[in-house]
């Protein structure tokens, strides 16, 4: 299984200015607490990684409960939203509008150069490798509308589907692209005309926001082709960030990670859905700028002692040895994953 190490170097903030992310985190919370309070609005659920029932409570977010799966150490919000709300949520809520208006926006320029082109030349290369004869690729559930309007016109792929946008589609002609001429398919369960006939699949930060997991993966290998090939980027529960900050990190919180996945627990969900793992890298460099700066903002957060010496004496160097010791060891939040269809 390919781990790739990427030398890079760069600050959260880059991609979360602080003051926007906390308006986002803000306006986020008043939108789900008052979506997703009502207990008929919520089902519950044992582990999405490996079906376990097994679990524990392990911390609140907006008043949501997250489970900590016993089995194999994957974190989830239990109960949880159905898919239908989730959507509704990304398509009409003042925090979803002001993700794609205002956070994205600003950080447009970082994205595009450190995520949008890194994500084209990953696919673009692998696909290459495993699968030379591709033309046909399609995007799953992106929120972004700034990534779809690159995907859409970036020219590796003759054939391109956008299925189940979480965002107005119509929304790209304000970028000049003309959406209407590419084929969108708006529901999952709408997409099994395309069965067998996709090469390439992208679920970017989708399992991280999908209730039934089980139901996206299953249509996922369904499109795709013997061989096929499916990339995947997520956070995992077992990268560094997240295990020393846990209930204080930032970055769980519904409905955009209601998902947390240890490394175990996605090696087990893809396995089940009939994919093997040609790729499974950390390439993140991000984990501990992300404690720096919770601790930071709140200086009484417990911290393994190491940790706070690291943060206290570290200088660049440091810093930056320790980030590519998580990419070698694969232990960094951020994680890619190159499926392959059996
Ligand atoms: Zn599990």
């Amino acid at each position: 299984m390919k781990n790739v190490v990427i030398n890079e170097t760069g600050k959260a903030s880059e991609f979360k200015p602080d003051v926007i992310f906390e308006k986002y985190l803000k306006l986020a919370e008043k939108d789900v607490r008052d979506e997703f309070s009502q207990k008929r609005n919520l089902a519950l659920s044992n582990c999405p990684a490996c079906r376990s029932k097994k679990k524990r409570i392990v911390f609140s977010h907006f008043g949501f409960e997250y489970a900590e799966c016993l089995a194999c150490d994957s974190v989830y919000m239990n109960p949880r939203p159905l898919d239908a709300k989730i959507k509704k949520h990304y398509l009409e809520s003042a925090s979803a509008s002001f993700w794609r208006n205002t956070l994205s926006k600003k950080t447009e320029g970082k994205r595009k150069e450190k995520i949008y082109e890194k994500r084209f030349q990953w696919f673009s290369d692998i696909a290459q490798n495993h699968l030379p004869c591709a033309t046909t690729i399609a995007d799953f559930n992106s929120k972004d509308p700034e990534y779809t309007k690159e995907f859409l016109q970036n020219g590796y792929f003759k054939r391109k589907i956008v299925i189940n946008p979480y965002f107005n589609i119509l929304a790209l002609d304000k970028f000049n692209v003309d959406a209407s001429s590419y084929p969108v398919i708006e529901e999952l369960a709408d997409s099994l005309e395309d069965r067998g006939m996709v090469d390439v699949a992208c679920a970017f930060e989708a399992i991280d926001c999908f209730a039934d997991v089980e139901l996206l993966l299953k249509t996922i290998n369904a499109l795709l082709c013997k061989g096929g090939l499916c990339f995947v980027t997520t956070i995992s529960i077992s990268g560094f960030d997240l295990q020393v900050l846990w209930g204080n990190s930032t970055s769980i919180f519904p409905p955009d990670r209601i998902n947390v996945f240890s490394r175990k627990g996605l090696e087990l969900l893809f396995k089940r859905h009939g994919f093997d793992i040609i790729e499974y890298s950390t390439p993140g460099f991000l984990d501990l700028d992300i404690v720096k700066n919770a601790l930071k903002k709140d200086s009484s957060i417990e911290l393994p002692r190491f940790v706070r010496t690291i943060l206290k004496n570290g200088d660049d160097q440091v810093y930056q040895d320790f980030q590519e010791f998580l990419q070698l060891s694969k232990l960094s939040s951020f994680v890619r994953i190159v499926l392959k269809k059996k």
